[in-house]
């Protein structure tokens, strides 16, 4: 949405969402909405360090490559957000508190204090409905082609937080559809030594969650929220080792439910 009628975002800063093999046929959609921790050129830095801005706060680390390991492995499209959950956050609504946080760490985002409506509304506009409205194209595309719409939602999550070790490797979380979601926690659980947590270390709540809500339990497809934890996910290769193991169990849990695993017809779209 850069360019055109576009007051955000500048003519150098990158598009809002990126989707990645688009026509590819595989079971799922891969989602992304804290692939990236960008800022648009026009709101600087938003006050903030850059230690800020590349913390987990600026983003979730390493789930941007775990997504696209795990799309690569399954065939999937896979869908990325462009810009910084400290932006706007493509997984909350936009009327939620922390949509645009004021605050992190008990310190304020200069950035993000003070917005009036119309500031609000350009990063509502320019960021999270053109990421959103990506993700609902490409549904509609695939429901055309008699594709599956399930989600499978890729995030990761801090080891400690509030001083406490967070026990769980992953966490599966889902909204109202958790067919496909406990077929993949059942597949994951065969792992003796893997700690998974259901609905851990966040449940989907519909006041603090957008992508399952809304494009799964309101469109009707199954959607699943991961999380990994970040501490697992420290390097790329690390990364893209825990997007190959989950695309596995999302075969076999695929498999396992007897959701449809779409092949579609030679030459469409
Ligand atoms: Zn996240």
């Amino acid at each position: 949405m850069a360019g055109g009628d576009a007051e955000l975002l500048g003519p150098g800063d990158p598009p809002p969402v990126e989707v990645r093999d688009r026509a590819a046929d595989g079971p799922v959609i891969v989602t992304c909405d804290h692939a990236s921790n960008r800022v648009p050129a026009a709101l600087g830095d938003l006050g903030l360090s850059r230690a800020d801005l590349d913390s987990h706060f600026g983003w979730d680390i390493g789930a941007a490559e775990m997504a696209a390991a795990a799309a690569a492995a399954l065939g999937a499209p896979a869908v990325y957000c462009g810009y910084s959950r400290l932006v706007i956050d493509c997984n909350r609504p936009q009327d939620a508190a922390d949509s645009i946080v004021p605050r992190i760490d008990g310190r304020p985002v200069p950035g993000n204090t003070a917005l009036d409506e119309r500031q609000r509304q350009l990063r509502g506009r320019e960021i999270f409905s053109a990421y959103h409205a990506a993700i609902a194209m490409l549904m509609d595309q695939r429901a055309r082609r008699g594709l599956p719409n399930s989600l499978v939602c890729m995030h990761s999550f801090t080891p400690v937080f509030g001083g406490v070790r967070r026990p769980w490797h992953v966490g599966i979380s889902y909204g109202r559809r958790g067919r496909l979601a406990r077929a993949l926690l059942a597949e994951l659980r065969r792992d003796g030594d893997l700690v998974v947590g259901e609905h851990e270390p966040y449940p989907v709540e519909v006041e603090s969650d957008f992508a399952v809500p809304v494009h799964g339990d309101l469109r009707g497809n199954e959607a699943v929220l991961v999380e990994v934890r970040q501490d697992l996910l420290a390097d790329a290769a690390s990364a893209r080792r825990w997007g190959t193991r989950l695309a596995a169990a999302l075969r076999d849990a695929i498999a396992a439910c007897e959701l449809e695993v779409g092949v579609a017809p030679a030459g469409e779209l």
